[in-house]
């Protein structure tokens, strides 16, 4: 069985952000990337499927900029196999365009699982897996904090508001990654030195026939409010009687 993992290149989350002074977007000039974690996610995920038996390839793919090679070899250095870089340039992608291209690679390479990340920590987004899933018209388990494969079936426990959810998926499935499924190991040093090694094929979207032009158009981007300071408070007395009276939130 193999299993596809969609991977994107995002600012690190100990970054903070800055908005561009003409609030077109977020500076990301000089700042440091790392992959989406909950891609690490998706991709420890993969590699255990494969550990026990069950997958018998891990490919890895991106789609952005050609830095994205980083973030494949980073994927491919935690034990991925092969790796699919989708050169996209300066392009914005959004997540329909991303949905789209993942379904040409996943034509060509008939996975039988496509573990995604649940959001890209960058835009927010929560919509690729999901889109994907609509595209192939496949089964789909999102916010997985367990997934089982066996018998040409994936059972997902999946977060849900007040407890969990199980479900039974046939395959080819969708699945997207939430932060309790597992915790990603480490790339040791070998293996990022095998990792250089592992094929890593580049394609253009022309290649894969998909028209990424944007649909959405971003208006403003600006910084949430400064918070006011905050004030000590002598005792709980005091406490109460501004909850109460100034907040008049009890
Ligand atoms: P989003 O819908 O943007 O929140 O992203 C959800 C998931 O889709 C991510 O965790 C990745 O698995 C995948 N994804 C999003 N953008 C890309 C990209 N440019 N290249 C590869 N995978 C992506």
């Amino acid at each position: 069985m193999k299993v596809l993992v969609p991977v994107k290149r995002v600012v690190d989350y100990n970054v903070k952000v800055r908005v561009k002074a003409d609030g077109t977007g977020v500076d990301i000039a000089n700042v440091k990337m790392s992959m989406n974690p909950f891609d690490e996610i998706a991709v420890e995920e993969a590699v255990r499927l494969k550990e026990a038996g069950i997958a018998t390839e891990v490919v890895v793919v991106s789609a952005g900029v050609a830095a994205c090679q980083e973030t494949l070899r980073t994927a491919l250095a935690l034990g991925a196999d092969r790796a699919v870089l989708i050169d996209s340039g300066d392009t914005d992608l959004q997540p329909l365009a991303v949905a789209k291209l993942i379904k040409a690679v996943a034509d060509k390479e008939q996975p039988q699982l496509v573990v995604f990340g649940k959001q890209a920590i960058d835009d927010d987004s929560n919509q690729t897996g999901q889109m994907f899933a609509a595209l192939q018209g496949w089964p789909q388990a999102t916010f997985a904090s367990k997934v089982v494969v066996a018998d040409g079936k994936a059972t997902v426990t999946r977060e849900v508001d007040g407890g969990l959810e199980t479900l039974e998926l046939a395959l080819p499935a969708v699945v997207t990654t939430d932060l309790r499924l597992n915790e990603p190991r480490y790339a040791t040093l070998p293996n990022i030195m095998k990792a250089k090694k592992k094929p890593l094929e580049t394609l253009k979207p022309a290649d894969l026939g998909v028209d990424v032009t944007p649909r959405l158009k971003t208006l403003k981007v600006s910084e949430p409010p400064k918070r006011q300071a905050g004030v000590m408070v002598p005792d709980v007395a005091t406490l109460v009687n501004k909850l109460k009276n100034e907040a008049k939130v009890i």
